[in-house]
């Protein structure tokens, strides 16, 4: 065959495949350029050996028994059939091949084979290079710390990380058979599927939020949770990554730490409204006495002869409103004692001051003290909790005056208003009392750190983490010519805790 004209010969050359003729007995009868260059071998170094020469073991020992099974039986192991075999080439290199062996069949003539080999070298190495690289991504999604799940469009769990299945409880397989919506807590199931049906719309490309998870065991898990859209080369949605930071700790913790705010907060109030008893008997006294004057006085008018209708319908005015500025001050008492959660809403400081005010005025009259208000009209209205925000003012304008009531000279208190340096406000209470000497500055906020007899030692450190819990800033300098000045800033956008 080799030599039956150099046409066929030229034809199998220019064959970008290998092509080997095999003939009876498996002695090679053609072997072309390609098959040169794969195997390293000249074609007259192979002619009329035997093709299992390129084979490595074992299958160079199986071939002539593969051989002699196929004349026997006619049963095709790969005649016909393309293969991905090894070959082994003259240097010694085992090298990857795609063979295919065709039969050539004719009358009166033993069969020939004609096997057409591919190197897939370079696919091998592709191939190899593409599944590292995909071991290398699931190990990097399977250790990454952050928990990660990736979500079909209809909310099916396709794959989920180690921290995903620790956060939740679940293994990868369970997740597998679930979807997103069974880890949510029932609250948040209707938002969440709302929100993720919008992602693979493209009406959001990414998201962050809060969101409670639901642990197998049942308890609560909750996550910020970071959710993004992977496309596919034609843009559509193909999957959700969801990545979930677990932040049921810090939340707690956070909570925790509010709630023991509130209840410290609480504690503060009360011991306030219980030192400053007196001062309120004052106020309430006030408008008691004026009743008490003005019903006697009414009585007279009843016992004279001819009553002056008028005069007495005017001492009733008095009495009306005297006992409505009593209940006023009652109310004031109650809103301030009252446990309640924070509540944040704009207020006007001017007015937070002016009740303040109202209710330490009693104290600080008794002890001779001045109290003046410099309150800048028309300030930005910052978002707080009245009720805390009156408490620092409480405890600031009580601490000004207890500074002053031991000295010889008379002193003012001076609450002043004004625009807050990077926006909101910022509140001032100044006083001409003793000072704060150097080492006592040191200690003030440590909770239960006094000079009173009976003091608590709780109001500025509440005070101050009232104000930072608005984000806002406490703080205390030396006053002009002499006293201290408290102030603190509240911000105009509210701060929130947990993003
Ligand atoms: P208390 O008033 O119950 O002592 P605070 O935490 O409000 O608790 O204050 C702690 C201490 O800080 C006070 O005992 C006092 O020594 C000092 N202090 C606070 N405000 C002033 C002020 N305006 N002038 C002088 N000292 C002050």
């Amino acid at each position: 065959m080799r030599r039956s004209g150099g046409e066929f010969e030229a034809l199998l050359d220019a064959a970008v495949d290998a092509i080997i003729v095999i003939g009876p007995g498996g002695l090679v009868e053609a072997f072309n350029a390609a098959a040169e260059r794969l195997f390293g071998y000249r074609a007259d170094e192979v002619a009329g050996r035997n093709v299992s020469m390129l084979m490595p073991e074992p299958y160079r020992s199986e071939h002539d028994a593969y051989v002699g099974d196929y004349h026997a039986s006619g049963e095709r192991k790969i005649i016909g059939i393309g293969r991905e075999v090894s070959a082994l080439r003259k240097d010694g290199e085992v090298i990857p091949i795609d063979l295919a062996v065709g039969e050539i069949k004719r009358p009166g003539h033993k069969s020939r084979f004609v096997g057409i080999i591919r190197d897939i070298r370079e696919r091998k190495r592709f191939e190899e290079q593409l599944r590292q690289r995909e071991e290398q991504l699931r190990l990097v999604f399977d250790n990454a710390p952050l928990a990660t799940a990736l979500y079909a469009p209809d909310g099916a769990i396709l794959s989920a990380n180690q921290a995903f299945c620790a956060m939740l409880g679940y293994s990868e397989e369970e997740l597998r058979e679930m979807s997103a919506r069974d880890l949510i807590h029932p609250d948040h199931r209707e938002g969440a599927a709302r929100r993720m049906a919008a992602a693979f719309r493209g009406e959001l490309q990414r998201y962050a939020l809060a969101k409670r998870y639901l642990h197998k065991s049942g308890r609560e898990v909750i996550g910020m949770l970071h959710a993004g859209i992977v496309h596919d080369s034609e843009g559509q949605p193909l999957l959700m990554v969801a990545q979930v930071e677990d932040r049921t700790r810090e939340l707690r913790a956070e909570d925790e730490a509010r709630q023991h705010r509130e209840r410290l907060a609480h504690v503060g109030r009360i011991s306030v409204m219980g030192e400053m008893a007196a001062g309120l008997a004052h106020e309430l006294n006030q408008p008691l006495t004026a009743i008490t004057n003005y019903s006697q006085a009414a009585g007279r008018m009843l016992a004279a002869d001819g009553i002056d209708r008028e005069e007495l319908a005017r001492a009733l005015d008095k009495i009306g409103a005297q006992a409505l500025r009593a209940g006023e001050v009652i109310r004031r008492l109650r809103t301030m004692v009252r446990k309640r959660d924070s509540q944040r809403a704009t207020a006007d400081i001017n007015d937070l001051v002016r009740e303040v005010i109202a209710l330490t005025d009693g104290d600080a009259r008794d002890n001779g003290i001045r109290v003046r208000l410099e309150l800048t009209p028309a300030l930005p209205s910052a978002p707080c909790d009245a009720v805390q925000v009156q408490q620092v003012l409480i405890n600031l304008v009580r601490n000004a005056i207890d500074s002053l009531k031991g000295a010889k000279q008379k002193g003012t208190v001076t609450v002043r208003t004004l625009s807050g340096p990077v926006g909101g406000v910022e509140v001032q209470v100044a006083d001409t009392g003793s000072g704060i000497t150097p080492g006592d500055a040191e200690r003030l906020f440590e909770p239960f750190f006094t000079t009173k007899d009976e003091g608590l030692g709780l109001g500025l450190s509440i005070s101050r983490s009232i104000v930072e819990a608005h984000g806002g800033v406490f703080g205390h300098r030396p006053n002009r010519p002499r006293g201290s000045l408290f102030w603190f800033t509240l911000p105009d956008e509210e701060v929130t805790d947990g993003g």
